[in-house]
């Protein structure tokens, strides 16, 4: 029986930013099921950071990341996001809806333009700016295109530097409450903690099943992603995180002749090895064809992950009052990434008894609105 003072389930972009803060304050061990760090969502997502998606909440929470993400890492390892545009495009009578939007980035300070049609030529040629067309946009300067796997590991540096560990292939299959402390058993090992921090991704609900804790409704939603070739002659790496108000699709470069787009679908699901379904697929192409003069002929590769989502959609972090030292870190939806370092650090404060953080606190951001004792269960 291995004994630790905090034990973290789930190497994904939750557990792993939030245990290298922990690990600042004590023992802590990260136990991953898999054999590698961020296999499931964390190794399947689009890496950027835009204000169009979520509520004022994850905007919040997003707004408060920002700084942080942009910043020269301060160890002199490589930067893990850079400056990359979002384009937010609308057609003719989704007025309302882009201004529902410019009024969010307006109320976050970000650094945006509204264009028109003209101008979305300009930016990405393909698109069906004709009538009936992309008529406007906003034009999101601020946003960062995230490298996901140097931020997985500058985390996992940051772990073990400050004495933390994580061990791979490590499924949790049974947990127990005895004497005031959880008991973790992989097939491998077990474990004795005093704090259990449940970051599990699709599978929370499931540890807090092995808990014996009530699950919080906790829904892994499948998305699905497309690769193809981009139209010959044209370097696309350049070109926005392109993403339509309301349904349809978003598109990124991935590099210079290569991009992917997703169809933004929501497909409730087990927790899963997700996988894509052909008809994902085809609708990701189908909509990209019709909102553009690019011409799918062979879909390179597809991959589909699961994003989380609470019942209110806002990200859950924080001790379970009915179960002493069971610490919610999930429900952290599409914007995961972008919103990693405020809830590492709401996180940190919250499990190591430290003063809310200004950051957050500055936005508006309360520790009630993302605790787990606003749920009724
Ligand atoms: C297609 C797609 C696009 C996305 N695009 C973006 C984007 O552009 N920007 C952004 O910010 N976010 C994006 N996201 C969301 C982001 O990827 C997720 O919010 C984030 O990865 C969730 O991280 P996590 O650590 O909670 O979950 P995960 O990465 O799934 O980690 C949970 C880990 O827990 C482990 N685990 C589960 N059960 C056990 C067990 N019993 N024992 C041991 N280990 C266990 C799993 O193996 C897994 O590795 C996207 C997601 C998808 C799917």
């Amino acid at each position: 029986m291995r004994k630790v003072e905090t034990l973290v389930i789930g190497g994904g972009i939750a557990g792993l930013s939030a245990a290298a803060r922990f690990a600042r304050h004590g023992e802590v061990m990260v136990l991953e099921g898999e054999e590698v760090p961020g296999y499931h969502a964390s190794g399947r997502s689009a890496a950027w950071l835009h204000f169009g998606l979520g509520d004022t909440l994850v905007r919040a929470l997003t707004a408060a990341s920002l700084p942080v993400l942009a910043a020269e890492p301060a160890d002199g390892s490589p930067r893990a996001a850079l400056p990359h545009a979002a384009l937010h495009i609308a057609r003719t009578g989704q007025d309302e809806a882009l201004a529902a939007l410019e009024a969010s980035h307006r109320m976050f300070a970000a650094d945006y333009q509204r264009i028109g049609a003209q101008e979305i030529a300009e930016l990405v040629p393909v698109l069906d700016t004709g009538p009936g067309g992309f008529a406007s946009a906003i034009l999101e300067r601020s946003a960062l295109k995230l490298d996901t796997d140097a931020m997985l590991q500058g985390h996992r540096r940051a772990l073990a530097a400050h004495g933390g560990a994580i061990e791979f292939r490590a499924r949790v299959g049974k947990i127990a409450h005895r004497e005031g402390r959880w008991q973790v058993d992989t097939a491998g090992e077990s474990y004795s903690a005093a704090r259990l921090v449940n970051a599990a991704g699709a599978w929370a609900d499931t540890i807090a099943g092995l808990a014996g804790v009530a699950p919080l409704g906790i829904r892994p939603l499948r998305r699905t992603i497309i690769r193809f070739a981009a139209p010959e002659g044209l370097d696309v790496s350049g070109w926005p995180f392109t993403k339509t108000v309301g349904e349809g699709f978003y598109m990124l470069p991935d590099g210079p002749a290569r991009l992917l787009a997703s169809p933004m679908d929501e497909t409730p699901s087990e927790p899963c090895d997700a996988a894509p379904e052909e008809l994902d697929v085809a609708v990701a192409a189908d909509r990209v064809m019709s909102a553009s003069t690019i011409d799918i002929r062979r879909i390179e590769h597809s991959w589909a992950g699961l994003r989380s989502f609470a019942p209110d959609s806002h990200p859950v972090v924080g001790f379970d009052r009915a179960a002493p030292g069971f610490f919610w870190l999930a429900g952290q939806g599409g914007f995961g990434f972008q919103t990693s370092p405020a809830l590492a650090s709401a996180a940190e404060a919250l499990l190591c008894g430290l003063e809310w953080p200004e950051e957050l606190a500055a936005l508006g951001v309360e520790a009630g609105a993302i605790g787990p004792q606003r749920f009724a269960r």
